[in-house]
């Protein structure tokens, strides 16, 4: 196993572009993993994979796409539980980031959302030390959030599907009204 290996979790291709680069300059031999079936509807899901196809091609870096949409596992999952969709939609991905990299000899695991001011640390950084303990790969921590302006410098120039929403349809209502679905207070 490579010490110096990471799979990167990504959101999508506007957060991923400076996080790859990133750990890249930190040592490290990274890999990109898509995986997110929090994102709705399913053309939504698609226009931001085609995006984040077209930033690896750009960037010349591997990325491993999980074929599997496993929306109806995600709304399982959060349906009576919308108080804390982010913590199971964090587990859900990482979950599936964290088993891919032992099947493929990875050391370390991270995710892109920790480039973005939208997410909450602690929450992500738990999870993803909970799962290390589980499977026995490293979880990588790094606060990228001052970087997001790094990340659509590279990004911009190509022209990529952006979105408007965090990813469910409950953060799409809640981004085009005024309203928001009540959390409990680690959310
Ligand atoms: S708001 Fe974003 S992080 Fe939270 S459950 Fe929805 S898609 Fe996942």
């Amino acid at each position: 196993m490579n010490n110096k290996s990471v799979l990167i979790h990504c959101c999508c291709a506007h957060c991923t572009a400076y996080t790859v680069k990133y750990w890249q300059e930190q040592g490290y031999e990274a890999t990109a993993l898509w995986y997110n079936p929090n994102i709705h509807p399913y053309m939504e899901h698609q226009s931001r994979l085609e995006a984040m196809k077209t930033l690896s091609e750009n960037m010349s870096f591997n990325l491993i796409v999980i074929e599997s949409y496993d929306f109806i596992e995600y709304f399982r999952r959060v349906v009576g539980h919308e108080d804390e969709r982010c913590a199971l939609c964090f587990d859900i991905r990482l979950n599936k980031t964290a088993e891919t990299a032992i099947g493929l000899g990875i050391k370390n695991f991270t995710s892109t959302l920790l480039i973005s001011h939208q997410q909450k640390h602690d929450l992500l950084k738990g999870i993803g030390e909970k799962l290390a303990q589980e499977f026995g790969v490293d979880f990588l921590y790094a606060d990228l959030r001052k970087r997001y302006s790094d990340s659509r410098h590279i990004t911009k120039p190509m022209d990529l599907y952006r979105q408007q929403y965090c990813g469910c349809v409950y953060s799409e209502w809640e981004r085009y009204t005024d309203k928001t679905i009540e959390r409990s207070s680690n959310q």
